[in-house]
């Protein structure tokens, strides 16, 4: 049985459209990926801070996110495509540290920089990974790759 994707990821998306009205969230699901043994806790941390991530680190007028979710053989893989600020390229290694947030116009007062950490320990503890791929101004895709368990 496990988790039904599709409905999972869609109860995260009205939770954040009802908090951020301004905020377009598009959800594209491969008929392949259906049903998915996993934490739905761990799961759900992992997509809660990339999804708030999108929206914070994105201009105002253009709070978007494209989330999707495929498979290769062995496993099933995330992509969350925001058109943020992006990260420079000498620091897409850095944000997965703890505690470790970079100087932009769109930093906050009560964050601390452990979203993107936590989510990698996540990743790795369900035997997955998270990578970037980031263009300054242009945009940001974290890249979610967990082991596909039937
Ligand atoms: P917290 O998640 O603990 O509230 P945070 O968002 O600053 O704080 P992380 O989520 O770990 O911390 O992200 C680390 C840094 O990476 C952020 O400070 C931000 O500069 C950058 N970052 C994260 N996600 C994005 C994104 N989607 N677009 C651009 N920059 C990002
Ligand atoms: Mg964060």
């Amino acid at each position: 049985e496990g988790i039904d994707i599709e409905s999972f990821i869609k109860r995260y998306i009205e939770t954040f459209s009802i908090k951020y009205h301004d905020f377009k969230i598009s959800l594209e699901i491969e008929p392949d990926v259906d049903h998915f043994y996993a934490d739905p806790v761990m799961l759900g941390s992992v997509f809660q801070n990339l999804i708030e991530n999108a929206y914070k680190y994105s201009h105002p007028q253009k709070k978007v996110l494209a989330i999707k979710a495929y498979r290769d053989k062995k496993n099933v893989i995330f992509t969350f495509t925001d058109q943020g600020i992006g990260i420079p390229k000498a620091e897409l290694g850095n944000i997965f540290k703890k505690f470790y947030r970079l100087e932009n116009q769109y930093n906050q007062n009560g964050s601390v920089g452990l979203g993107l950490a936590f989510c990698k320990e996540l990743v790795n503890f369900m035997d997955g990974d998270i990578v970037v791929k980031s263009k300054v101004n242009h945009g940001s895709e974290f890249i979610v790759i967990l082991p596909y368990q039937t």
